[in-house]
């Protein structure tokens, strides 16, 4: 059996420096001294005065504590407890953390890793040495470095890595030699004979181991000095030299006592026994082998419980007793086995564990895109619900102002339809009195069918003398004379009745759909209603002027040929007739009531001659007479023509 572990030495100062080294101190004792090398180192202590504790870091340090006690009495199974429950609140309270001690982090880490490889948990051991070296070199610790460098060469030269054990150790070794300090020496010299013996360079096992309690002793680190005693005993068992060997146990174990190093102890009583079966010693050394298989299993140090099983089962078979070596072969096996199946379960779990944090990562990675995407969506989707609100709204504008425009445009149509019907309607009437005017005649004859051919009575008025009212009175005193010789007209005649102002001051009224009769009677009012009262002009004072009319009317189809006449031609008829009563003295009516002629011919040489057809007998007249006008009146139109 050789030594893994360093063992705590006496306490003198300068002891200590190496023991701390050597992970070998309880936690009140390291932590001082740990703050003592700090300061000598120019480093800050590790917790200042006026800093609190992290959260969980008295917790972690406690179970340092424990995990190094449990180091000492070689229990394994709570030495690997106590020590991951420290590096679990290290490895989250710790970094950025100025309050935490990095050293201790390292020790845990060291402890794990020597643990590990006890319990036979080497694929777990080797991280930890691998980062206890990292943490090191990170603050340019050189001896912490090297020390984790020699555990992590000395746990792959065990998983068969020999050229990286050979290269860490050379490494860890350099370091060592450049320090100087025995202790440290010492220490990486215990991992130099483990990886001599392991090779089967069984002197420079023991050689190395003799340096090693060389140093040791000079250092005064008997910790160190059982370990080297247990690798040359374990050196000198296997080369052969079963009394130096038992000699050099021997001289260990009450030193291991004295110290309370019970994994020392243990260890050397592992190469005794081998030394008395090899010896031939078989009762003592059955006595010790089944505590010693016993200690180990009760520490939870599996592959040392193996390691020595396959060691006494090959130091029984050569010491010719085969049934205790196969009965030990056997259990080396199952135990190997086991050790197989618990290194293979935890990988596995250390790999699910991994495999499980960057899964759930990746997790984290997707759905932090998915949000991100998501987000995206929204933002994109309340972007387009502002577009669309803000385009609902200018439609809604464009709509109000449509809506705004069209009523606008129907309002100004139905103005415009207004004034034009208004223009138009004035444009058929006399501005002055109100009535049709020939324009408006021609549109009411067209639309009454009275355009090609004229049925009923047709009477033109004309104001007699006129001129003089102008003359007299003024041109405004002859409006108001025109407005109310129209006003008489309007209440001479019915509503169906057109009343027209023809001319100046002349009036035309057609008929339609009445006898002769009727023209005659209708002539007879006029006359009568428009000469029968004075009318009130301005300028002409007090006095009422006498207005009377000459009218010439007739009654269409003429008799006795009934000929057809457009209404100008038929008006042409009533003209000579008005003719005819103004040269009859004014005031008076004179109807065409027949005119001979048999055909359309005969009727135009009529027209174009009146007074000589009048005179031939070819027209018929008769002359209704005007109401008779006061003497005093007679003046305002006067002089009346006698007929
Ligand atoms: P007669 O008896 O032969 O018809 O004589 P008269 O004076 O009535 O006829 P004349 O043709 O000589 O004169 C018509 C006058 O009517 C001439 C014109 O100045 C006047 N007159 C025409 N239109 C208007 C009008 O709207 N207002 C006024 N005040 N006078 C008008
Ligand atoms: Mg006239
Ligand atoms: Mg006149």
């Amino acid at each position: 059996m050789t030594a893994r572990t360093p063992g705590p030495g006496r306490r003198s100062l300068q002891l200590l420096r190496r023991a701390v080294l050597a992970g070998a101190l309880c936690a009140g004792a390291a932590t001082a001294l740990a703050q003592g090398l700090g300061a000598a180192a120019g480093m800050a202590p590790p917790q200042a005065a006026s800093a609190a504790p992290a959260p969980g870091l008295p917790t972690a340090k406690a179970a340092l504590a424990r995990a190094r006690g449990a180091d000492l009495r070689g229990d394994t199974t709570a030495a690997l407890a106590a020590a991951r429950a420290a590096l679990e609140i290290f490895v989250t309270a710790c970094p950025g953390d100025p309050r935490c001690d990095w050293r201790e982090q390292w020790e845990t880490h060291l402890l794990l890793a020597r643990h590990d490889l006890r319990s036979g948990m080497g694929s777990t051991a080797l991280p930890h040495a691998n980062a206890a070296v990292e943490l090191a070199r990170g603050v340019g610790d050189a001896p912490r470095q090297a020390l984790a460098l020699a555990l992590s060469a000395d746990i792959n030269g065990q998983q068969g890595d020999v050229a990286e054990e050979r290269r860490l150790l050379a490494q860890a070794l350099r370091m060592a030699r450049l320090d100087g300090a025995l202790g440290l020496r010492a220490q990486v010299g215990l991992h130099e004979s483990n990886v001599l013996r392991r090779r089967g360079n069984l002197a420079g096992a023991q050689r190395s181991a003799r340096e090693g309690l060389h140093m040791a002793r000079e250092a005064g680190l008997r910790r160190f000095e059982v370990l080297h005693l247990v690798n040359l005993s374990d050196a000198l068992v296997a080369d052969g030299q079963p009394r130096a060997a038992l000699q050099a146990a021997e001289q260990g174990l009450p030193l291991a006592r004295q110290i309370g190093d019970a994994r020392g102890g243990r260890a050397l009583a592992h190469n005794a026994a081998l030394a008395r079966i090899a010896l031939r010693q078989m009762p003592q050394a059955m006595q010790m082998l089944e505590g010693l298989l016993a200690s180990y299993r009760g520490s939870g140090a599996r592959a040392d419980e193996a390691i020595a099983l396959r060691e006494f089962a090959e130091a029984f078979a050569a010491a010719g007793n085969l049934p205790e070596a196969l009965r030990l072969h056997h259990r080396e096996r199952e135990l190997a086995a086991q050790m197989m199946a618990a290194d293979r379960d935890a990988a596995l779990a250390d790999l699910r564990r991994r495999f499980d944090q960057e899964a759930q990562q990746r997790r984290l990675e997707r759905l932090a895109g998915e949000s991100r995407l998501m987000s995206a969506r929204l933002d994109n989707r309340q972007a387009m619900q502002q577009v669309w609100a803000a385009g609902g709204v200018a439609l809604l504008l464009v709509a109000a102002l449509l809506a705004l425009m069209v009523r606008r445009v129907r309002e100004l149509n139905r103005q415009l339809r207004h004034n034009q019907a208004f223009l138009r309607a004035q444009s058929h009437r006399d501005p002055l009195t109100g009535l049709l005017n020939r324009r408006g005649l021609h549109e009411t004859t067209a639309a009454r069918g009275l355009d090609l051919r004229f049925e009923g009575a047709l009477l033109l008025v004309d104001i007699d003398h006129f001129k003089r009212i102008n003359d007299g009175h003024g041109h405004a005193a002859g409006d108001v004379a025109l407005v109310e010789v129209a006003r008489r007209l309007i209440g001479v005649v019915r509503d169906e009745d057109l009343l027209v102002r023809w001319g100046g001051e002349e009036f035309l009224i057609c008929v339609g759909g009445v006898d002769a009769a009727h023209a005659r009677n209708l002539a007879q009012r006029v006359l009568l209603t428009v000469g029968g009262a004075p009318v009130a002009v301005p300028g002409a004072g007090a006095a009422r002027l006498r207005v009377t009319v000459s009218v010439g009317y007739a009654h269409f189809p003429l008799p006795p040929a009934h000929l057809p006449l457009a209404p100008e031609r038929a008006i042409n008829l009533a003209d000579m007739a008005l003719y005819t009563a103004k040269n009859r003295g004014r005031n008076c009516a004179v109807g065409l009531t027949q005119a001979l002629a048999t055909d359309a011919e005969g009727l135009r040489a009529l027209e174009a001659d009146f007074d000589q057809a009048r005179l031939d007998g070819r027209v018929l007249l008769e002359q209704l007479a005007g109401p008779p006008l006061p003497s005093s009146q007679a003046a305002a139109a006067q002089p009346l023509q006698p007929a």
